[in-house]
């Protein structure tokens, strides 16, 4: 088993970094152990039964690291701990110390920017282009933005007293796993709670190592405590009674099985599920600015994005010249290493995810679409799925449908406003949509009349740590980032005049 790959790494990535300042002096690009635990009251231990999940590295397929399983039992014991914490030592601190805390893990993950990176992109497959200049800087983002709140919750929700929780259970997944820590974790500690982690099962390492960071910072023991394993020991957490709150980051299945079984048990829940996202092209849109776009919509992170762009509907009168330089881009696209800075489209993140991505495909070429690849194939070793185009597409067939999460777009024709509205709507998720139009009117009306929570005007896949993200319908409920995602964390009473 790979410790230290970082001479094989340094090769790969070339001159990835070449325009990054090294991290420090002398130090490896990344260092993977052997095996890790669970960080459980500011200590690291193993599963209480020894269990343990192995992580690999999806563009070869070797093994990367063991990581615990944690089981009830560690997860009651990571709930214990970050009980003492927040009667103890967290509870305790000023508003202006969380934000000193919190303030400082953004500066550390800033001065391990490269080691991040590298180390996101190893374990989940991801371009290092994307790792380096958009998980790893946004997750800092996300740490320095709710820092500034942390000492300001009155002014957050005027007219309410606001007070923390308690023990938060936070469950992420897999796509973006340092990024969705951060976005859990940040306004989480601001509003005053202590957290439960639960990483995603094939790429747990990124938040290990943040967890180290959080320790390194200064944050009282049992402030953050990471449980990694699978569903199991994410239902473990959802079960624990001392939770007073569970976020949930996933699939639109899992999520509605939590809801289900926290109901009627006073737990508050927010959940950010899957997504089919309609991105609309008219025909007076700056048609070369839209094929990025609808790219970088799609093909970002292989599509494993929950708020993708996966559904192309565009205006007949310009549907054959949108196709047509969309398949010319697509043979442009370079899938391949991920740790090579010149790859566009990276490895599907597991074998089981490279499965249901090939299921969908086939399903839709048996339900009478047409597929288009570009003519540059895949690697041999590895997970890897080429950028494709479905097309002959009536509506009804599963991948038009149901979620894919993989570099897989769906597409289709539309003549009319209300046309385009009625074909994005007609899904049961909610989370994002895109329109490229230069009429601002069009714009304003599309968004009152699309049913999602993000709407993009001429771009995509855009995030800011000062903008709520979240869904309606099926892609869950609950808003992260902004001011409207530090009520998920606040226990909210009037104040009385
Ligand atoms: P995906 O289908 O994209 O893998 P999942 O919803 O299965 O997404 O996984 C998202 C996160 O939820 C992961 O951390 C996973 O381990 C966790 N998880 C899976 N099943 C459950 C469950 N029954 N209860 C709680 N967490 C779960």
């Amino acid at each position: 088993m790979a410790t230290t790959p970082s001479r094989d790494v340094a090769a790969r990535l070339g001159e990835a970094f070449a325009d990054y300042a090294p991290s420090a002096e002398g130090r490896d690009i990344v260092t993977i152990r052997p095996e890790y635990g669970l960080v459980i009251g500011g200590a690291e231990r193993p599963a209480a039964d020894g269990a343990t999940i192995t992580t690999i590295d999806p563009s070869t397929g070797d093994a990367l690291a063991r990581v615990a399983e944690a089981g009830a039992a560690d997860v009651d014991a990571a709930v214990a701990a970050a009980r003492r914490a927040y009667d103890g030592a967290w509870g305790a601190a000023s508003p202006r110390d969380r934000a000193k805390l919190l303030f400082r893990l953004a500066r550390l993950l800033q001065d391990r920017a490269r080691e991040f990176a590298v180390l996101e992109t190893l374990d989940g497959g991801k371009p290092i282009r994307e790792a380096r200049d958009v998980d790893v800087p946004l997750a800092a983002q996300h740490l320095f933005y709710h820092a500034g709140w942390a000492d300001k919750l009155e002014y957050a929700v005027p007219g309410m007293r606001a007070r923390a929780l308690g023990v938060v259970g936070q469950i992420i997944p897999w796509n973006f796993p340092l990024l969705m820590a951060a976005w859990k974790l940040a306004p989480a500690l601001a509003c005053g709670n202590t957290v439960v982690l639960k990483p995603a099962e094939t790429s747990p390492l990124t938040a290990l190592l943040l967890a180290e960071l959080v320790d390194e910072a200064g944050f009282p023991p049992g402030v953050v405590n990471v449980v990694t394993g699978a569903g199991a020991t994410g239902a473990a957490l959802v079960d624990h009674p001392g939770v007073a709150k569970i976020a949930f980051t996933g699939s639109t299945a899992v999520g509605k099985g939590i809801r289900r079984a926290l109901a009627g048990r006073g737990v508050r829940l927010t959940l950010e599920l899957g997504g089919k996202g309609a991105h609309i092209v008219f025909d007076d849109a700056a048609i070369d600015q839209a094929i990025e776009g609808i790219v970088d919509g799609i093909f970002f992170n292989q599509g494993h994005v929950c708020c993708a762009g996966s559904r192309l509907l565009v205006q007949e009168t310009v549907a054959g010249d949108v196709m047509e330089r969309l398949r010319a881009r697509m043979e442009l696209l370079r899938v391949g290493d991920p740790l090579d800075k010149n790859t566009d489209v990276g490895a599907i993140n597991s074998h089981s995810q490279l499965v249901r991505i090939r299921e969908f495909v086939d399903g839709a070429v048996e339900e009478g679409c047409a597929v288009h690849q570009p003519s540059r194939g895949v690697p041999d070793a590895g997970f890897f799925y080429p950028p494709t185009l479905v097309t002959d597409v009536g509506g009804s067939e599963r991948i038009a449908r149901e979620e894919v999460f993989g570099p897989v777009l769906t597409v289709q024709s539309f003549r009319t406003e209300r046309e385009a509205v009625d074909r994005a709507n007609s899904t049961r998720y909610g989370l994002s949509a895109g329109v490229w139009t230069e009429k601002g009117a069009r714009i304003l009306w599309m968004a009152d009349n699309l049913h999602a929570g993000v709407v993009w005007a001429n771009t995509f896949n855009r995030f800011d740590a000062a903008s709520p993200f979240g869904g309606v319908r099926e892609s869950g409920f609950g808003r992260e980032g902004g001011r409207h995602g530090l009520e998920a964390y606040l226990d909210l009473t009037p104040v009385r005049a």
